[in-house]
């Protein structure tokens, strides 16, 4: 077995997560970047509402933690800039999982009539992608903060990654005069190797496509040399970078030893159990075994035994239907 597998690395993520977490916070911050960590949602929206105001202007992308935040709600003038995540909201259905194409039954005339309300301004209908993707770099231009979640933050470095197929997430991060990226504390990986490794199997196991097409490496604010050696500060992206590390029951899995969980790579391969087991409850989104057992920390959710026997998932990192029974406990 490889040094990278998957299952091997998301075990270490789990059961070195507090060393990672004393790292990363003193990489980042080595890096420029002002680190917070956020015990509750309670929390979070106290630093969020503190950095942007209501009179500022920001965009954001669809993450698993600015969900599981409430991210419209804490900063409403957010404009959402993944486009299936609008055409889910427009349709009003939950947003599944970004690697399983969540809209495969959306038609044509319904994304085409929700783009259209997106848009400020009236659009040819041969010109409406276009059209919605100037409007984004528009807003991009005028805005104060960029906020995206993140998919790995390698601790040795304090590089925050981003791994996407739209390009959102890289012009969110990097337009705006600010960045603000929230992860989950289970986001965190020794090296940049390890992250990508596990990122690829996220995105294989997603069944819609074998790799993101855009990576992001953000190391710190923007600088440059460049002008008669003189360090210059947001030239080519944001001038400042914030990262809250979100923990919001993370570690409370893992104090009752129930953090096999946290080794979730938010591939979206259990979802469709899930959604059985928990039939007819409100459920997170996107729907994996970790957002459930969060999710069940608040507010317990009612499962028969009958639907846990019946309840069964391949998990490519190992986590296997007992774990989330332990956890959901
Ligand atoms: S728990 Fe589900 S979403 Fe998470 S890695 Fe396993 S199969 Fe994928």
């Amino acid at each position: 077995m490889s040094t990278y597998e998957p299952q091997i690395i998301r075990q270490q993520c789990v059961e070195q997560n507090q060393n990672l977490l004393e790292q990363a916070s003193a990489t980042l911050k080595a890096k420029g970047c002002t680190v917070y960590l956020a015990k509750d949602t309670t929390e979070t929206t106290a630093i969020i509402q503190q950095l942007c105001t209501a009179e500022q202007k920001a965009l954001c992308t669809f993450a698993p933690e600015l969900e599981e935040i409430n991210l419209q709600q804490i900063v409403p003038q957010a404009v959402q800039t993944d486009l299936e995540a609008v055409v889910a909201e427009g349709l009003q259905k939950p947003y599944v999982n970004p690697r399983r194409a969540p809209l495969d039954d959306a038609t044509p005339e319904q994304i085409t009539g929700i783009l259209h309300q997106y848009l400020n301004e009236p659009a040819e209908e041969s010109n409406l992608l276009a059209a919605v993707s100037r409007q984004i770099k528009v807003s991009a231009d005028k805005s104060d903060w960029g906020i995206t979640g993140l998919d790995g933050i390698a601790a040795d470095t304090g590089t925050i990654i981003l791994a996407e197929d739209q390009g959102n997430g890289r012009l969110v991060s990097n337009i705006p005069t600010r960045h603000l990226a929230i992860a989950g504390l289970e986001k965190l990986y020794p090296s940049n190797d390890t992250a990508l490794e596990s990122i690829h199997a996220a995105w294989k196991n997603g069944g819609r496509q074998d790799a993101p097409v855009y990576y992001s490496y953000i190391t710190g604010p923007s600088r440059t040399g460049d002008i008669e050696g003189a360090m210059v500060c947001g030239m080519h992206g944001p001038l400042a970078v914030h990262v809250i590390l979100l923990d919001n029951g993370r570690s409370t899995l893992l104090a009752q030893n129930k953090g096999q969980v946290l080794k979730c790579i938010e591939c979206g391969k259990c979802t469709a159990a899930l959604q059985q087991l928990t039939d007819g409850q409100d459920t997170p989104a996107p729907l994996t075994c970790k957002s459930l057992a969060l999710a069940n920390l608040k507010t317990p959710f009612q499962i028969a035994d009958e639907q846990w026997s019946a309840c069964s998932f391949q998990c490519p990192v190992g986590i296997r239907t007992e774990d989330l029974q332990n956890a959901m406990q």
